[in-house]
């Protein structure tokens, strides 16, 4: 394994994940834009990535669909599973399996439930390369209810002030999640911009009962005039049919910093928390823990001193195994 996209090496084949450079087979765990890495002539995900990708003008015309749970074979006689990480719609952890030694990438992940996933699922494997963006112990999430007790009263506070609650989130999964939220608890129609617009409609295959409208059209504004809940990935709007627009920010990065000029934060994340992570690490006996982006050298240390083999792919570039 080398770098800080981690890239598999052996005699005959190299398998690069999400957004790692070179050439190879690439295995992309989840629609996310900062993990995707240039199309090659092999690559491999989920349908739901592959359609969510495309709905954000990323195309892999050259693709294997990996299901997940299922194993595939792929050349040189490597086996592929993708398996749920929690993280979004379609996003996969690759367990690679090569001359009896099994790997298992986590991409991003989260290990606790929401509105409409589930956490990822423990798996065994050799090695573990596991995401760090929140692996610093400064990173505790509240219980997803609370967030959700917390945004939904904010929520019906601002609306009943008269004003437009506005949420800014990423565009794919928080946003959905978000959609789904306010569909479950509150009768209030929600608003997106065209980009969330497009990705929701694909979410809506697998959840039919999502029920969003597009901000700007007939029956947006309609909406917006009776009251509604607006759900973009940038402050855009300060009025919408003429009434005030209040917004909140919803990431897990609020618990170390705010950008001024919200209303309300929220610590509403797709990743998991630092002790989310280390306890997916401590429920199996990996062999090797590598640990990739945010935070991974101070996670690598902190599991070293749990007494985990593990190193920081950023600190150590290249691991024979
Ligand atoms: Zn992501």
């Amino acid at each position: 394994m080398e770098g800080a996209a981690p890239v598999f090496e052996d005699r005959e084949s190299r398998v690069l994940f999400d957004a790692a450079e070179g050439y190879g087979l690439r295995c992309l765990s989840h629609a996310h834009m900062d993990h995707a890495g240039s199309p090659t002539e092999l690559n491999v995900m989920t349908g739901e990535t592959h359609k969510i990708f495309a709905s954000r003008k990323k195309y892999y015309r050259r693709f294997i669909e990996s299901p997940l749970g299922v194993k595939i074979k792929l050349p040189q006689g490597l086996l592929l599973t993708a398996l749920n990480s929690g993280h979004m719609l379609g996003s996969s952890m690759f367990k690679l399996e090569a001359d009896g030694l099994s790997i298992l990438y986590t991409g991003d992940m989260n290990v606790y439930d929401n509105i409409i996933q589930r956490g990822a699922e423990q798996h065994e494997a050799d090695v573990l390369v596991i995401e760090a963006t929140y692996g610093s112990p400064i990173y505790k999430f509240p219980d997803r209810e609370w967030i959700y007790y917390e945004m939904i009263k904010w929520v019906r506070e601002t609306l009943a002030h008269g004003d437009i609650p506005a949420l800014k989130v990423y565009s794919a999964g928080k946003a959905q999640e978000i959609v789904a939220l306010i569909n479950k608890t509150l009768n209030v129609p929600v608003l997106t911009t065209p980009e969330i617009y497009r990705v929701s409609m694909i979410y809506k295959n697998t959840f039919r009962w999502l029920d969003f409208l597009r901000a700007g059209t007939r029956e947006g504004d309609e909406a917006a005039r009776n009251g509604a809940v607006y759900v973009s990935a940038r402050r855009d709007v300060s009025q919408l049919a003429n009434r005030r627009v209040r917004w909140a920010l919803a990431t897990g990065w609020v618990l170390t910093s705010r950008q001024d000029g919200f209303d309300a934060y929220f610590p509403l994340s797709a990743h998991s928390d630092f002790h989310g992570l280390v306890s997916y690490v401590k429920n199996h006996d990996y062999k090797t823990v590598l640990t990739i982006y945010g935070f991974s050298s101070t996670l690598a240390r902190h599991l070293r001193r749990l007494g985990v083999n593990a190193y920081s792919l950023e600190e150590k570039l290249c691991v024979e195994l």
